[in-house]
């Protein structure tokens, strides 16, 4: 393990940097004496290996052994956790690391999308008729987070105040991915809800059939668990289905 550090260091020093193509912060990392440049410590240990935490671009911690054969490289200072790039010159797009621990789901709830009717006449027949028609819904699998009442233990967390930009950026794309992979939403595809309804007719009748449309909406919570161990929850509502009530008058 120290001997693959080692070469990681020796490429570090042979190459000074430019050919490698380091980021300027990674640059000034190394011609500072391995300062961080936000808490100002010397990440040097006694035998002279750099003392932080490598982690890939999305955030997952990886084997020292490995950070001399990668590009995707994040180095994260023990003491401040100020994290920059190894290469490249923007800074690390994920910056903690942010787990989605599970997706609970609590109640379901209607939406009325509208009200569509059929008039069925029978009414200058003396004998029960019965009709058969198709109903149909366009409809489409829509999403909604709401991010202002994340709560952290209970308590609402205001996320504008307490996070970093860069994390509310996270957070919300992590939310839209999990979300779309557990419903398998994908944005603007149209769904059509069809089902073929038969309705009976007594003679000299004449009858008004009303479709109430639904959307029937899932809510839950999204649990994330955030690198420092605080869980927050992410209320977010999927519409997962359409569906209708019939009911009837006599006309
Ligand atoms: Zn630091």
């Amino acid at each position: 393990m120290f001997d693959d550090l080692l070469k990681a260091m020796g490429s570090v020093s042979a190459a000074g940097g430019s050919i490698y193509g380091y980021s300027e912060e990674y640059k000034k990392f190394l011609s500072s004496g391995y300062k961080c440049f936000k808490c100002n410590k010397t990440l040097l240990n006694r035998l002279g290996f750099i003392n932080a935490k490598f982690y890939s671009k999305d955030g997952t911690e990886i084997a020292l052994a490995t950070v001399g054969f990668r590009r995707d490289v994040v180095l994260e200072c023990p003491d401040c956790n100020h994290r920059w790039n190894m290469y490249g010159k923007s800074n690390p797009i994920r910056p903690n690391k942010l787990e989605v621990v599970s997706i609970i789901e609590t109640h379901r709830s209607e939406e009325i999308l509208g009200i569509d009717q059929r008039i069925i006449d029978n009414s200058k027949s003396t004998s029960k008729t019965t009709r058969k028609f198709t109903v149909s819904k366009e409809w489409s699998k829509s999403y909604s987070i709401q991010y202002e009442n994340t709560q952290v233990n209970g308590t609402e967390l205001n996320l504008g105040v307490k996070l970093p930009e860069i994390e509310i950026a996270n957070i919300k794309l992590t939310s839209q991915e999990t979300l779309k992979s557990q419903y398998s939403i994908s944005e603007g595809k149209k769904e059509t809800y069809t089902e073929e309804v038969q309705v009976e007719v007594s003679g000299y009748k004449k009858l008004k059939v009303f479709f109430t449309w639904k959307r029937i909406w899932q809510h839950g919570v999204i649990k994330f668990r955030h690198q420092d161990n605080t869980e927050f929850d992410v209320p977010f509502q999927v519409a997962v289905e359409v569906t209708f009530d019939q009911s009837q008058i006599d006309e």
